[in-house]
């Protein structure tokens, strides 16, 4: 009798033991945390990788997706998705290159051609969103990655808008960012320039950012809703420049506007209607 009662009560505590690992089981996320398309919200420009579209060329990286401007030395855009998934350990690399990407024939950028300007190598993606291998964050050091930023701009204002974006990531979402940049002359810490590199590379004026802000999930472009938040950002390439980044938010269609492009043009039009006429109000840090 007593082994009988011993192995009941073996098999109700391991009843036991396995509904209370299903209950754990059920309060994580269903869906854990994945690298999803860079450019699933839409190509900005229509870029395309034709050697007849020199100023508006469709480059595709295993970690961001850009149009270069060969005219400009530099990105118009860079779009790319913003996860747990692509956030790791790797150091910063610092291994600032030349694309060898880039067609044949087209000057590619050095990494010493902001030297001495005023300027930064500002990335458009950043090297903090692709730590989770080396190749990973070296891919972000190519010079096509990057546009002439005012210091107080790269290190400031945009760095803050950065790092809140992982905080973001750290509370539970996944984010679809396209960043630019537009305009020809801006300030850096020596003053006011149109050009780098004895004309090869353009000073953009402004530098712009969206960001589509989701919890974690699967299907992303049709989970976004007109609540979902959208932040827009542009900001003056500029060293004066405030570092708070949410004095210079403003909505995607003035952005669109400022630039020609239609932005998360993968969304339905009304949609897009209603979330690129507002500006953000949500908190900044
Ligand atoms: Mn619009
Ligand atoms: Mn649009």
């Amino acid at each position: 009798m007593k082994p009988l009662i011993f192995r009941a009560a073996t098999l109700a505590l391991l009843a036991l033991v396995a509904v209370s690992c299903t209950k754990t089981d059920d309060a994580t996320p269903t869906t854990a945390a994945g690298r999803d398309d860079n450019l699933a919200l839409g190509n900005p420009s229509g870029a395309v990788a034709s050697l007849s579209s020199p100023t508006n060329y469709l480059l595709v990286k295993d970690q961001y997706t850009l149009s270069y401007n060969r005219d400009q030395g530099k990105p118009n855009w860079v779009s790319w998705h913003l996860s747990s998934a692509w956030l790791g350990s790797a150091p910063r690399q610092d291994d600032f290159r030349a694309d060898a990407d880039l067609p044949s024939g087209w000057y590619q950028v050095k990494a010493t051609d902001y030297s001495g300007s005023g300027f930064d190598r500002g990335h458009n993606c950043p090297s903090a969103d692709r730590t989770s291998t080396v190749a990973d964050n070296s891919a972000t050091f190519l010079m096509s990655n990057m546009m002439p930023q005012a210091p107080q701009n790269n290190q400031q204002t945009w760095a803050n808008l950065e790092n809140y974006a992982r905080t973001l990531v750290d509370a539970g979402n996944e984010l679809y960012i396209v960043c630019g940049s537009y305009g020809r002359g801006g300030t850096g810490s020596a003053g006011y320039e149109t050009t780098l590199a004895g004309g090869k590379v353009t000073v953009p004026a402004r530098c712009w950012k969206v960001l589509v802000v989701l919890p974690v999930g699967s299907n992303d472009v049709s989970r976004i809703t007109s609540s979902t938040r959208v932040i827009a950002v542009n900001t003056p390439n500029d060293n004066s420049l405030s570092s708070s980044w949410g004095s210079y938010r403003t909505s995607v269609d003035a952005i669109e506007a400022a630039t020609g492009y239609d932005l998360l043009s993968a969304l339905p039009s009304s949609l897009q209607n209603t979330l690129e006429a507002r500006a953000d109000t949500g908190p900044t840090n």
